[in-house]
This record gives C-alpha cells, structure tokens and sequence, in this order.
C-alpha cells in the first residue's frame, strides 16, 4: 500500500520538520502517499498539498492509522522540487489526556510517505532525508500552539519508528477542513495591546490573525466559552492552557495548524488589531448537511442551532464529548444518545463507518467495550449505554441508511459483547462493574439506592441489547442466536421484574428516568403499560414540567410521553420556562447546548463544578424529538422507504417546517398558523411511500407527491 519507512526523530517529541529534494521527469500523472502516528502537514514546493486538517485523524494509532492520497501534479514540475512535512505529536502523544492521563500511544510521532509518479515510486521516506526544528515550537490539542519565528532551527537526526504497515488503511471518514469564518460580533473590552472579543458562537476551530507589516513581537491567544466580568472565564478548561502564541517577525499571517479550541470569546495580548483582522475559523469533520428545520419562534429556532452547533463543533474526526476542556474524547455514551439526531443533520455514514470500526480495534479480548473510542484510558471500565453503543448504534444507522453493513461488520463484535455482559450477571441479573446510570441527571437518589438505581439501568439496558440482537440475527438469517437471544431477554426480564418493579407496574426506585424506561425499553406489562404512563405524566406535571433526567432519561423522555398519549405535555416540557429547561439555555445566550442543565446558573455564574462545559451535545437529543413528532417524519421501514408523516403543531410556534435529505429522497413537512387556519404541506418524493396523518383525524392520505391540508384550529 505504501512504501517508505516511518520517520520520527527522538530529540523533538512534540513537532519536527522533515525534508527531501528531488529530481522528477516529464510526467502524467502524481500521487502523494502519506500517513503519520501523529499529525502532518505537507507541502511541496512550497504550496500546501491539500485542504485538510488534523491528518490523519484520530485512531487507537496502534491498532489502525489512515492514509491518505493526494494527487500532485498540479505541484510537481519538471526538474528538482521540493518536499517538506511538518510532525506533530496530536493525539498521538501529546500532552494530558483527561486529568491526570497522557495520549501514550507512543513516545514521539513519525511519519510516511511516498511520492508515485506515472505509477512508478519516485521518492519515499527514509533517514536521508532533513529533519529540523519547525517554527511550530509546540503543539498541543489542549495546550494550543506557539510558533516561534524568530528563534533559530537546530538540525535534528531522522531515525525509523518501527510500525506494522498492515495496520495502514485506506482513509474512511471525510476530511476536517476549514468549512466557515465568523468574524467579530463585539469588542468586550479593548486596552493597550490587549482585547477580548465576542464571535457570537460558541465553536470549534482556530483564529487567524493579519498583522500589519513589519511587526516584530509576540501575541498570545487565549480563548473561552462564557465570560465573568467581561473577563475570560477558563476554570471550566481544567489542565487545558488553550493558549496560542506567535512570535513574529514580519509575518503577515499566522495560524495555528495543529490544534483546535472550543470557544466563543477571544482574548488578544501583545498587539493592537482592527477586528477585521481577526478571523474565527471553524474547524471540524467535512459532512454533507441532510436536514434542516426552521420555525418561527426565534428562541425555538435558536435551541435548533444550538443543536447543529453542538454537532459541528464536536464532529471533528470523532464525536467528542466536547472541544474545549482536557477531554475531547470519544465518549461512547454521548455518541450513542445523539446518534440519531446527527444522522437527521448530517450524512454520517462514514463518519461512524470508522469510528466503530475503532470500538471493534479496541473491544477487550473478553469482550468488553471501552467507554472512549479510541480507547485512549484504557481503564477497562464498562457502562451500559456507553459501552451498549457496539449494538445501539449500528442499529440506529441500520434504520436510517438501510445499510446492513452495519449489522455484519459489528455482528462479532455485538456477540462478543453481549457475552462480557452475561459475564456481570450475579443471580440473573447484572450485578458488577462500573455503571455511570444517568448521568448528570439532577435527581436526588437516597445514597443507599445509588447502586441498586445504577444496576437497575444496566439491567434495562442489557435487555434491550439483547433484544437488539435478537432483531439483528433475524435480519442477518441467525435465527439459532435470535433464539438464544430471545430466551435469555425472557430470563432476564422476569428476574428485572422481580427485583425492580412492583406489582402494579411501577418501578420501586422513584425517578422519571427509571419511568421512562420502563415504557421505552418495553419492561412493563402490557396491562399496567397505561398505568405507568399516566404515572409519568403526573409526575412531569408536578414538576411544572421541568425536567431533571440525565443524558439517559433525556434521550427517551420527550417519546415516552407523546407515543404513550401525552404529546402535549412533551411539547410543554420542550417549550418550558426557566431552570431545568432547553430554552433556559437559550435564555442565557447559550450558542451550544450545555453539559448540565445547570451549566449556569440564574445569577449568571458558571457551576461551581469542575466538569462544566457549554458544549457538550447529549441533551440535543430534543432536535431527534422535532424532527420525529413535531416536523413529523417517522421511519416505519429503514433508510425511509416507507414513512408516516404526522406534523402536530406547537402553541405559540406559527410556522414549522422540515426536512429530511433520506436516501431515497427529500422529505419535507411542516405547517403555518394564520388567522385560526392552519395549513400543513407535505412532500414526499417517488420512491417513497408516505401514511399521512394529521392531529386528531388520523390517516388523511398515502404515497408520494405533494401534499397540502387546510384546516381551522379550534379554541
Ligand atoms: C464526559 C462525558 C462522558 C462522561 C462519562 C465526562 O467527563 O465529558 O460527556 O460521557 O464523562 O462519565
């Protein structure tokens, strides 16, 4: 696949240049080859190869790294040229790691690369070639960049890092690229050489910088997601020092290369800019937009953003859990609640292509999954829902795309699992290990029910992988394991009902979570079914319709209430006033959706708690929600072949209207109120057969074209 010798140079751990001229003929046509334990960037006579960014992403570097393949010939001449790439430690080792961890795939990052031209291999990496120090001081993805352009660069030694290329494969997900640039909304405060500035939004990426000419000096960079006092506010970075420099000497442009920050505010030293100098560039995984909805409530609509921008800014090569603090990890649990909603937003079929194939490279040898993909802990630890993601998601994509790979390539895999999972079971019930319940839910459990809520989750949620399964092996023709399946989902049930639930119905542990559940993931009766759902509209009735679940509870709670009768009260729940609530956020000028619904607090001041970010996506699971039962398009057979539309309109929401780029064809459904009348239009392409209902009247209509409803809404 790729010749050549992998490079690395044991003085400079952090970021190294290496070099190479050569000599080429005339020529059709020309490949670059290249991959790193690391980071690169490359350029050839002196022109970036390509577009891309953070290359070659983020793999468990050991187990499976990427290629890519650029072609060119537009940057060869005949004649000598020039070849130069840029090292750096990225995720491959560089700096802390969650608190207190390392990224320690390696010691120092290493490159490979091969230049083939008309077929031929012309040039590949090997210890002839430079190497030096780069103006790229240091690098880190939590630390931010210092490029130093005034100090001399000391030559260095090129040594081979030994790799087994077999792990080399062919790129899978799309590019990072460079996709937008904000400029600044508002100067905050402007000083001598000192500013801080507002984008307007919370993102992902990195500032560039025009300087005046002939500036020589040094600026720094520092950045965050809120303000104190019209001052940064970085407690919420933890270790991470989010801090670039630029040590200049006449450069007129300066942008960091290798690292990336989550933030809206920008503070500016050592310099006296006009802020058409300054750029924000967004930075993250290049994916094709397939839904979009708008509405006419402006706060509504800007909770939708908040959603779009909580994936963009946390889709940069792997979904992270956020991109500001010393994490940006692949946190399986947060992926697996907002799996769906990213598959409405964007095209992410390759995107989870390579990032399950990642949770395969790092499944334990006895089956167990790893709670971050890549695995870069290693704590061995294990949490439904998060770890549930080997089964959970494939099958979500399954429904979306109507794409059975996903099932096969992770079938093994999803068996594997479930066997480590029979492995926690003490007395037919899953009963060991590290669960994380639901989490950042902000009900208060009796210290003494902690564990036995925790369990009850675990066991809830093994069910339903079970069951799961059972469904996939009868997709994949495995009816002898979708058996296997199916008896021990009965054991376990009949075990969950003894241990957890009362005689009518109701779980013993009081949260709605555990009632959410109960109805989601099909543990109750069908005679009490009824019961437990008026259970759980009263209790979010009584809770003024604030709701306190967790990135699990959150996920299922909108849908427990509509499909089991009390769509209205979802709707009251989504659209509610005040702490918790999705538009308290949004009332707080949130641009992101936050980790907790209490990231900041009334007053205006920031949780006290460390683990506070203002970017974190799980409770945009709510946009799954809008999509589903508000826009109204609901999948009945996968990848969208057959749908029911069912719009239902929102008190005080004039205007709602969505759509969905599925792979059979756009879907697009919505309503506007005006004068008592309300008209619904539907489009449906060919291909796809639609069941259309409308509120209160059932089924109005059915197949494709398009489709216009007139109706006067009663008082
Ligand atoms: C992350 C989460 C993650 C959680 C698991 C946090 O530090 O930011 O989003 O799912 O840990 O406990």
């Amino acid at each position: 696949m790729i010749n050549g010798q992998f490079i690395s140079t044991i003085e400079k751990a952090n970021t190294f240049v290496i070099e190479k001229d050569f000599e080429t003929s005339s020529f059709k046509t020309a490949e670059l080859k290249i991959t790193a334990l690391g980071l690169y960037k490359v350029e050839i006579n002196g022109h970036r190869v390509s577009d891309y960014y953070m290359t070659p992403g983020f793999t468990s570097y050991n187990k499976m790294v990427q290629l890519q393949r650029y072609d060119i010939s537009s940057l060869l001449k005949e004649g000598t040229n020039y070849i130069s790439i840029t090292v750096n430690a990225g995720w491959y080792c560089s700096g802390v790691m969650g608190p207190g961890y390392w990224y320690k795939f390696g010691d120092a990052p290493a490159v490979i690369a091969e230049i083939v031209v008309d077929s031929k291999s012309v040039l590949t990496t090997d210890t002839s070639w430079d190497a030096r120090e780069s103006f790229i001081r240091f690098s880190g993805i939590y630390d931010g960049e210092t490029q130093d352009f005034v100090s001399p660069r000391k030559s260095l030694t090129p040594s081979v890092k030994e790799y087994d290329k077999s792990k080399i494969v062919e790129q899978i997900v799309e590019p990072v690229r460079d996709i937008e640039r904000l400029s600044i909304k508002e100067i905050i405060k402007k000083e001598k050489n000192r500013a801080i500035y507002d984008f307007g939004q919370n993102m992902t990426g990195v500032v560039e910088l025009h300087l005046p000419k002939g500036f020589v000096g040094t600026i720094t960079l520092r950045f965050s997601e809120i303000l104190i006092n019209n001052e940064l506010y970085v407690d919420n970075l933890r270790h991470a020092k989010v801090t670039d420099a630029f040590i200049v000497e006449g450069q007129t442009v300066v942008v960091p290369e290798f690292t990336f920050h989550g933030f809206r505010y920008l503070e500016v030293n050592g310099i006296d800019l006009d802020i058409k100098d300054i750029s924000a560039i967004v930075r993250h995984t290049d994916l094709r937009r397939t839904g979009y909805i708008e509405v006419s409530h402006p706060r509504l609509q800007r909770l939708i953003d908040n959603v779009v921008w909580g994936q963009r800014d946390n889709y940069l090569d792997i979904p992270t859990d956020c991109p500001q603090r010393d994490e940006r990890m692949g946190w399986t649990g947060d992926a697996n609640v907002f799996c769906k909603t990213a598959a409405f937003n964007y095209d992410v079929r390759k995107f989870f292509k390579k990032w399950l194939r990642d949770m395969r490279n790092d499944q334990y040898e006895d089956g167990r999954i790893s709670i971050i993909v890549p695995d870069t802990l290693e704590t061995g630890e294990t949490a439904s829902i998060w770890c549930d993601s080997i089964i959970m998601i494939p099958y979500k994509l399954y429904e979306m795309y109507d794409d059975v790979s996903y099932l096969k390539d992770n079938y093994e895999a999803m068996k594997k699992y479930l066997q480590a999972q029979e492995d926690t079971l003490v007395n037919g019930l899953v009963g060991k290990g590290h669960q994380f319940g639901d989490w950042l839910s902000l009900d208060e459990i009796p210290q003494k029910q902690e564990n036995y809520y925790l369990y009850f989750i675990a066991n809830a949620f093994y069910y339903h992988c079970l069951k799961t399964v059972e469904n996939i092996s009868k997709i994949l023709k495995n009816e002898e394991f979708a058996a296997i399946c199916a008896q021990k989902a009965n054991e376990l049930l009949t075990n969950i009902r003894e241990e957890y639930y009362q005689d009518n119905g109701l779980p013993k542990i009081d949260t709605v979570t555990a009632l959410v559940l109960t109805l989601q993931l099909e543990l109750v009766e069908e005679k009490n079914h009824q019961y437990v759902a008026n259970k759980l509209n009263e209790e979010i009735i009584k809770r003024d319709y604030h709701v306190t679940t967790g990135f699990i509870g959150t996920a299922y709670l909108l849908f427990a209430l509509a499909d089991n009768g009390f769509l209205e009260t979802a709707k009251k729940v989504m659209m509610v006033e005040g702490m918790p609530g999705w538009l308290y956020e949004v009332d707080m000028r949130a641009t992101t959706i936050w980790e907790r619904w209490n990231s900041l607090l009334p007053d205006g001041t920031p949780n006290p708690d460390g683990m506070n970010s203002y970017n974190h996506y799980a409770y945009g699971v709510v946009m799954e929600f809008i999509y589903r039962r508000i826009v109204g398009i609901e999948p009945l057979m996968p990848g969208f072949k057959e749908v029911k539309i069912i719009p239902s309109y929102i008190a005080g929401v004039d205007h709602v209207k969505g759509e969905f780029q599925s792979i059979n064809g756009k879907i697009v459904s919505g309503y506007k109120i005006s004068n008592n009348k309300i008209t619904y239009s539907i489009s449906i392409p060919k291909g796809i057969n639609a069941d259309i209902y409308l509120p209160n009247e059932g089924l109005v209509a059915s197949g494709s074209g398009e489709f216009v409803f007139e109706r006067t809404i009663s008082k």
